[in-house]
């Protein structure tokens, strides 16, 4: 083997090391600080002659100038195979449970733990046999993994067309054991292992097609799914003051939404609030499967306490995790919370390699950053003629709630949704408190077209009106606008509030959905009431608000469903009615 190629510390600056070396220097490859015992990961992030500036994974206190360092003709990767899922990993795929127990909760300087346990032993079943010609990303067999078959394949880097020699019979395996050899057109050995390695900031595309995103992804929030929808393979994003529901609409969204793995990237605003993740996912359930819902999802942490370039990697660590297992047919949700973070490290990282800064000290590259990350979603076709999706949600968190500011502007210009959350709606505990005013989707929703825009009509016409009943009273204001300020209001209060504490309403299927939102647009939005006067509106709609809240904590299409829909009839009947009294 080739002596290792070496270098030497000339520069300490924060997190960002400048090392001097005579060899030739990739960018983006991993190096090793070699600080006595200790060995510190890094990665070249730029290159300037014989100087190469990396960013240290690790806290520099006590290096020294002339520190020796090794490179090693790596990038950074993560380890992709079966074992990940239950995972909670850092932001270099260290798992973090695994380090709990050697060093307390979070990892000590230098230490670094294999994110897949070697020696696991799992049941493999070829689907190949020798002879069969394949290529990267083909299935070569499957392993159970949890409630999953999860799929074998070619390493995803191999380039062009291999014959399998030899595959293993069906049996118990570990990771380190060689399941099948491929030969490639120039009689090239390739051994496989049940895992595989994969840069993390390069996309895996072994892939026959990207299809447009266009199945509608159900999250079972209803202001989501009906009115600001989301799609397999698409993108969204959710910008929102701080404490205005972030991070409850994720957490909500990672037990609902219909997929089959969910991965999320928590990086935290405080420390506490990824410990606070940590602690809370392991006790989920998931409504599906009535298992933990960890069994389906793989968390990457980062906390603002971890070093800036850690936190730099952990959505691309998530990203990668997200692709492979839409190789393997499934749909996967990322969650990224929050994407602000994630921003900060890479400004902060900017400052120190003294770059022009661009707006409020960003880098100029923040936009095609953000851009590139959100590119990696997306629905696609497999070569055996399967499909999978990565669909990408990113939480935005703004100071002080100001959407005019560079994160979230950059997200706006390449995500298909904007959930944009109101400090409004939350201080009033409207839940979840997605503005209807403001947020869009470019994806169609499974609510008929009409219905919707009917929906959005009526919200903005009761909002209208409410304006103007500020400035010249409810007195100045007509019984006929009078009735859609109310018909707005009930809108949003019994179908786009959801309360998150009640186990039926917490989460709407798209049949319910469909039905209650006709329901509503029929009898209600569509329905001319003339009442006597504003008192006998508002009494009306007051008592519907009511007989709502119960429906929908009704289960769908129990007895208890059926009589609330019955007396919820009878009373806009009545309602109806009272016009013929008025003579109208
Ligand atoms: P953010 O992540 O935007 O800072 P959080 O998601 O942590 O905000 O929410 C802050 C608080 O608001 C929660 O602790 C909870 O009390 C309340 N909250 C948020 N969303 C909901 C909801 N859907 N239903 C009820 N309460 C909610
Ligand atoms: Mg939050």
């Amino acid at each position: 083997m080739a002596a290792k190629r070496k270098g030497k510390i000339v520069k300490i600056s924060g997190n960002m090391v400048m090392i001097e070396s005579n060899e030739f220097i990739v960018q983006n490859e991993v190096a090793f600080i070699i600080n006595g015992q200790e060995r510190l990961k890094c990665e070249v992030i730029r290159i300037r002659g014989n100087r190469a500036e990396t960013q240290v994974f690790e806290s520099t206190a006590g290096l020294k100038i002339g520190t020796e360092v090794e490179f090693t003709e790596e990038l950074l990767s993560v380890e992709l195979g079966p074992g990940l899922l239950g995972q909670i990993f850092d932001g270099l795929q260290n798992p973090l449970p695994a380090v709990a127990e050697e060093c307390g909760f979070f990892l000590k300087r230098g230490v670094y733990l294999k994110a897949l346990a070697d020696d696991a032993e799992w049941d493999f079943s070829p689907e190949k046999k020798p002879g069969d010609k394949v290529r990267a990303g083909e299935v070569l067999g499957i392993v159970p993994e949890k409630i999953f078959q999860h799929a074998i394949m070619v390493p995803f880097g191999l380039k062009g067309a291999f014959e399998v020699t030899d595959i293993v019979d069906p049996g118990k395996y570990n990771l380190k054991t060689v399941i099948a050899k491929l030969k490639d057109v120039d009689g090239k050995t390739q051994e496989v292992f049940l895992k595989q390695t994969w840069p993390i900031k390069i996309p895996i595309t072994a892939y026959a097609e990207k299809l447009k995103p266009q199945e509608p992804l159900v999250t079972k929030i209803r202001i989501i799914d009906s009115l600001f929808p989301v799609a397999r393979g698409g993108t969204y994003c959710i910008p929102g003051p701080f404490g205005s529901g972030k991070t409850v609409l994720q957490q909500l969204t990672s037990r609902h939404a219909e997929v089959d793995i969910v991965i999320i990237a928590a990086c935290g605003e405080r420390a506490g609030e990824a410990v606070e993740t940590l602690k809370t996912f392991p006790e989920l359930i998931d409504p599906k499967t009535n298992k933990p819902l960890l069994d389906r999802t793989v968390i990457v942490v980062n906390t603002s306490s971890m070093p800036v370039a850690s936190r730099e990697s952990g959505v691309y660590t998530a990203v990668t995790i997200a692709e492979y297992y839409r190789q393997m047919g499934l749909n996967v949700l990322l969650l990224a919370d929050s994407t602000s973070r994630w921003a900060q490290a890479m400004r902060e990282m900017s400052g120190r390699l003294e770059e022009i800064p661009g707006e409020e000290a960003f880098p100029a590259y923040l936009e095609s950053r953000i851009a590139s990350f959100y590119e990696r979603a997306g629905a696609v076709k497999l070569y055996n003629g399967k499909l999978g999706s990565v669909t990408i949600g990113g939480t935005v968190s703004p100071a002080g709630g100001n959407f005019d500011e560079p994160v979230t502007q950059a997200t706006l210009k390449v995500v298909g949704v904007f959930h944009g959350l109101s400090r409004q709606r939350s201080d009033a505990r409207c839940y979840p408190a997605i503005d209807p005013l403001i947020s869009w989707s470019k994806y169609k929703s499974f609510v008929e077209d009409k219905q919707v825009k009917r929906g959005h009509e009526i919200l903005r016409k009761s909002q209208e009106i409410a304006q103007m009943m500020k400035v010249i009273g409810e007195e100045g204001t007509s019984l006929d606008d009078f009735i859609d300020y109310l018909k707005g209001e009930l809108f949003d209060f019994v179908y786009l509030q959801q309360n998150a504490y009640d186990p039926v309403d917490e989460a709407t299927s798209a049949e319910r959905q469909k039905y209650l939102f006709n329901f509503i647009y029929k009898n209600i939005l569509e329905a001319s009431f003339k009442f006597s006067g504003k008192d006998q509106a508002r009494i009306f709609f007051q008592r519907l608000r009511q007989l709502f809240r119960g429906w929908n904590s009704s289960p769908w299409q129990s007895q208890e469903f059926k009589d609330a829909e019955k007396e919820i009839s009878s009373t806009i009947e009545e309602g109806l009615a009272a016009r013929e009294k008025t003579g109208a």
